[in-house]
């Protein structure tokens, strides 16, 4: 027997893997994976495969990128963990400081957590908590988008609406107000993305009308729902949002757990909101701006939540626990993973990371274009490196395929064939790429997305 089916034995025999129904392992490959290099993964037979989802969003500058690698391997002979609490350490301090240097005007705290879940749920109940230590204890509600993903925990689930990973929990979740989504994908016949923005912020207005007053905040992925299949929105959106929590005294939580670091184009994606007027800076400063997935490169679990002063004001007292933000996680600023988001933010620094990212995309999106005219295509979309092909049964009423038939998953395992990792959310097929990609890589990617698209829609 060699080693990858006794590795695969194993697993299966020991193992419960994260959202997998693990029936499915009787017919899909599992893959035991020895070691990474680049965009590429490599299993213990020495087979390789270009990972086009840069595992699950995380992964920035490709597998044991030496940098980041270096940084936490000499972290880790200095100091590899302390309690947080009542101490502090170099990589907190230059990471926190960095970050509000980059971040959009306005944010000045960050609390750490370590994963992206959690950052959601220090977000949500650091906005509840805001207003009851105002004397407005009666807001209790959070308003989020039709399509919105905010993670897997209880309070993020609550918040998010993809019905697929919340329906069975639906009974535990707190209830949340949803607005409908402005995604573009939902447009009118001849509609533009920014038209259908525009029409879902006077929704959002008659829903803030009526609830403001029992509402602390609202939740958002800026640009793109990522979980909820790639759906993307008009950028003017953002700045809409922005005028409307202000109008009416709602915090404003932007979620770029995914779409952070460079993936839509900008270092965040909160930057790409148009000026509300000529004289006005573009971008826009939520009051809580959620970071994950790829802050430490893809190298370890850590989070940041950056918040205002006047956030952070409101929780600031003599001695007076009912006040103070009780919470914490046990690796709560780990210095590993510090390290790792320090080593990451250099190469940000040191290299033009957004512009050839810009042309990554721009290659991405030539070779795409052609999907389009495919007869089961209904959308071949894109933001910076996010891109996506949604399949659909008919494609003049966009009618969707049955689930049940799993044409997505046709596609991965025509991908993973190939030697390409794909990992559709339903019928889209997306790429996400780590931004070492290569133009030829960008090739393979695109031919197993075509061959994946084809093969789906037999
Ligand atoms: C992945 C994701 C999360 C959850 O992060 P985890 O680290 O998986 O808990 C939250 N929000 C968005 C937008 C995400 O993509």
């Amino acid at each position: 027997m060699n080693s990858a089916d006794d590795f695969i034995r194993r697993d299966l025999a020991a193992i419960w893997h994260p959202c997998t129904q693990m029936h499915d392992h009787e017919t899909v490959p599992l893959l035991p994976i020895a070691r990474g290099q680049g965009a590429w993964l490599i299993d213990m037979d020495g087979r390789r495969y270009l990972d086009a989802i840069s595992s699950w969003w995380t992964n920035l500058f490709g597998h044991a990128e030496p940098r980041i690698a270096a940084a936490i391997a000499a972290q880790a002979q200095t100091l590899e963990q302390v309690i947080f609490a009542g101490f502090t350490h170099a990589p907190a301090i230059e990471l926190a400081e960095r970050l509000l240097a980059l971040a959009p005007p306005g944010l000045a705290r960050v609390f750490y957590a370590d994963n992206g879940s959690s950052a959601v749920e220090v977000a949500l109940k650091m906005s509840f908590h805001y207003w009851r230590n105002q004397g407005h204890g009666e807001r209790r509600r959070f308003i989020a988008l039709s399509g919105g993903y905010h993670g897997e925990t209880l309070g993020a689930l609550a918040v998010s609406a993809t019905g697929l990973y919340r329906e069975a929990y639906a009974p535990l979740l707190f209830e949340r107000l949803l607005a409908p989504s402005p995604d573009a994908y939902d447009c009118l016949p001849g509609e533009a993305a920014e038209s259908v923005a525009l029409r879902r912020l006077d929704a959002l207005r008659a829903l803030l009308e009526r609830h403001a007053h029992e509402v602390c905040a609202l939740i958002i992925e800026p640009l793109v729902q990522c979980a909820g299949g790639m759906r993307m929105y008009h950028a003017r959106y953002l700045g809409g949002l922005r005028a409307l929590c202000d109008q009416f005294d709602v915090h404003l939580i932007a979620d770029e757990i995914a779409v952070g670091f460079g993936r839509t184009g900008t270092l965040f994606a909160c930057e790409q909101a148009p000026p509300l007027h000529a004289s006005a800076a573009p971008g826009i400063t939520p009051d809580f701006m959620c970071l994950s997935k790829g802050l430490t490169g893809g190298f370890m679990p850590l989070a940041a939540v950056l918040t205002t002063q006047c956030v952070y004001d409101a929780f600031y007292a003599e001695y007076n626990a009912g006040k103070a933000f009780l919470h914490s996680h046990s690796y709560a600023g780990n210095p590993l993973a510090c390290r790792a988001a320090l080593a990451t933010l250099d190469i940000f620094r040191d290299e033009p990371v957004l512009e050839r990212n810009r042309a990554l995309a721009a290659y991405l999106a030539a070779r795409l274009a052609p999907l389009a005219d495919h007869p089961h295509v209904a959308e071949v979309r894109q933001t910076g490196l996010i891109a996506a092909v949604e399949v659909v049964a008919d494609k003049a009423t966009r009618t969707p395929f049955p689930a049940h038939e799993r044409r997505g998953l046709r596609a991965r395992l025509d991908a993973l064939a190939r030697g390409v990792v794909l990992r559709p959310l339903g019928e889209v097929i997306y790429t996400m790429p780590p931004y070492c990609t290569t133009l030829e890589e960008i090739d393979l990617i695109v031919d197993a997305i075509a061959s994946g698209v084809s093969v789906a829609c037999r």
